[in-house]
């Protein structure tokens, strides 16, 4: 049995609190990574996991990344996860999520929660009839909150067009080719924008149903998913789930961007010494993609209306570049720059 301390994706994090409702059939991770900047936030994953290891594993790297892209945001505010494990078929109570608020409630708003992969809206409402350390919550007219992934999309696709100026020297994406792993609410929403902005666009979902209906919307092309990274394009977006960029997934990339909003993208650190010495421009994920959270951070916060989400999310792109051109200035990878500045910016440098 690994001990927390052992399992390769501990870093020196402040909690890791573990959580068991038997009678609301509860078992719970909630991961703390860092609140130097303010309380850890973070979605909660609802995922049938192998093993609790896994799922350990999950919390750690996930609550780490919300640390980094908090950080990169600008937001007061450190990084955490929760995962919620479910069984085989995925039975989601109100006695469950009630369990879970309580568990929240018990670390004291040294943890804010919101939504992640199989959470709903209706879920965080649940939940926060229990705490009041939750954001993600429905909110009034032209109050900053709510679904992040529409401001998460506007945020990838800001991002997306950064990448294309730089490396194609183009100043929209009219014209240019995009090729879009996974078209839920994130992948979804980029295909609109961009099509919206001109681009040629290929489509992929594991759900082919899903990317054939947005493809004959948009007037699009659909790949099957096990091709879609393998697709000669201007840009790929992974916008589905992680750990999808590995030697050989890399090897095969036909294209000299690659910007999406899909957490945790590289497999290892290594993977983005591998896209750096091929020559691919990388969007480190959690600057790109931090759109979402700038949304249910300013909500949590009560800082803000929808117009200081928007100009919070304008200023990705100037981040992108900060990166861009340290990994110029310095020669090393741009996810080794990204990693080195949210570390200087909560205090781990
Ligand atoms: P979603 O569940 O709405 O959509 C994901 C889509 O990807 C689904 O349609 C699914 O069928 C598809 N998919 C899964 N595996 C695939 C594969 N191998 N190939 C092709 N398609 C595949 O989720 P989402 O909210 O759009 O999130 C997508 C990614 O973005 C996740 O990695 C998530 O962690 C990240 N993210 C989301 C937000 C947000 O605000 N929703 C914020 C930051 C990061």
């Amino acid at each position: 049995m690994t001990s927390p301390w052992e399992y390769s994706d501990f870093d020196d994090h402040e909690g890791l609190h573990l959580f068991r409702d038997p009678a609301a059939g509860l078992t719970a991770v909630v991961a703390i990574h860092s609140t130097a900047l303010g309380p850890a936030a973070g979605g909660v994953r609802f995922w049938h996991y192998a093993d609790r290891v896994d799922a350990i594993t999950d919390a750690l790297r996930l609550s780490r990344g919300m640390s980094f892209k908090n950080a990169m945001a600008g937001l007061p505010m450190g990084g955490g996860k929760g995962v919620i494990l479910a069984d085989a078929v995925r039975r989601k109570t109100p006695e469950l999520l009630a369990a879970f608020g309580r568990a929240v409630d018990s670390l004291g708003g040294r943890y804010v929660t919101a939504e992640d992969v199989g959470m709903s809206v209706e879920d965080l409402v649940a939940i926060a009839r229990e705490t009041k350390y939750v954001s993600g919550l429905p909110v009034g007219e032209g109050r900053a909150g709510g679904d992040p992934g529409p401001y998460t999309a506007k945020g990838v696709f800001l991002g997306v067009r950064a990448a294309i100026r730089r490396a194609l020297g183009k100043e929209s994406a009219a014209g240019v080719h995009v090729a879009i792993q996974g078209v839920g609410s994130v992948g979804g929403g980029l295909a609109r924008l961009l099509a919206a902005d001109g681009a040629k666009l290929t489509l992929a979902d594991m759900d082919r149903g899903r990317a054939e209906r947005l493809a004959a919307e948009l007037g699009a092309q659909t790949v099957a998913a096990s091709e879609i990274l393998g697709v000669e394009a201007d840009v790929v977006s992974p916008c589905a789930l992680g750990a999808i960029l590995d030697a050989q997934s890399i090897a095969a990339l036909k294209t000299p961007v690659v910007a999406g909003g899909a957490n945790n993208q590289l497999a290892t650190l290594a993977d983005g010494d591998r896209l750096h010495a091929r020559g691919i421009l990388y969007a480190p994920d959690y600057v790109i993609n931090a759109g979402g959270i700038i949304n249910v951070g300013l909500e949590y916060l009560g800082q803000g209306d929808r117009a200081e989400v928007e100009a919070r999310i304008a200023h990705i792109p100037a981040r992108l570049e900060q990166v861009w051109d340290e990994s110029v200035a310095t020669g090393d990878p741009a996810a080794t720059v990204a990693d080195r500045i949210a570390m200087r910016l909560i205090g781990r440098a």
